[in-house]
């Protein structure tokens, strides 16, 4: 997506060639027309869903968005962190290694949200290893519920996540395609 691209080019800090930064935009400040754009893309993209799965922080902002642009259509985000409130036998759960910062969260679903029969499309900010899309894979499966995509606001493609989840037969959308990321210089596939 064009808009995305450019929004990238204009605002996007390379911190290293791993690493964007994006906070004016997307993961501290987040620019709401742009999230209502992607979100009805995003939408627009795909058949049938009823439910849009998400991981806590930065992907709810979009998961909302494109929930919104549905219509009739929660959001449910994974929880990453421990609370004395959570009762272990009434989640899923993944374990999800975070890329920025090298730890493995045990993700939680509580039951009640996530069922069989669900049509489910999973939305987040960045896409890189595919880790948190495939934990999020992995509790919409146990919960029997049907997977109908994944989107990325922005897909690093050369950090490999897209192909693991194209392997599963899983179709990803993105907001724009980063084919690497070199010596400070950014290309879009
Ligand atoms: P993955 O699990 O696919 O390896 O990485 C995706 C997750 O890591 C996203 O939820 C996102 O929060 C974070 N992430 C991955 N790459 C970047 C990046 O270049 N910049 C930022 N800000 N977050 C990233």
């Amino acid at each position: 997506m064009r808009f995305v691209e450019d929004k990238i080019l204009e605002s996007g800090v390379i911190v290293n060639d791993d690493i964007l930064k994006v906070d004016s935009f997307l993961n501290h400040q987040i620019d709401t027309e742009f999230a209502l754009r992607i979100g009805k893309e995003f939408a627009d993209s795909f058949g049938e869903f009823n439910k849009v799965l998400t991981i806590e922080t930065s992907g709810v902002a979009f998961a909302i968005t494109t929930a919104m642009a549905k219509g009739n259509c929660p959001i449910v985000f994974a929880k990453k962190s421990k609370s004395a409130i959570v009762d272990a036998l009434s989640c899923y759960h993944a374990d999800i290694k975070s890329f920025t910062r090298g730890v493995v969260s045990d993700v939680t679903v509580n039951k009640k949200y996530l069922n069989n029969g669900d049509k489910v499309l999973i939305v987040d900010d960045f896409l890189a290893e595919g880790n948190a899309a495939l934990g999020l894979i992995s509790i919409a499966r146990q919960a029997g519920a049907e997977i109908v995509g994944v989107c990325a606001v922005i897909n690093k493609i050369f950090q490999g996540g897209e192909k693991k989840i194209n392997d599963l037969g899983i179709k990803v959308v993105s907001g724009a395609r980063i084919s690497s990321i070199e010596n400070g210089d950014l290309k879009f596939e």
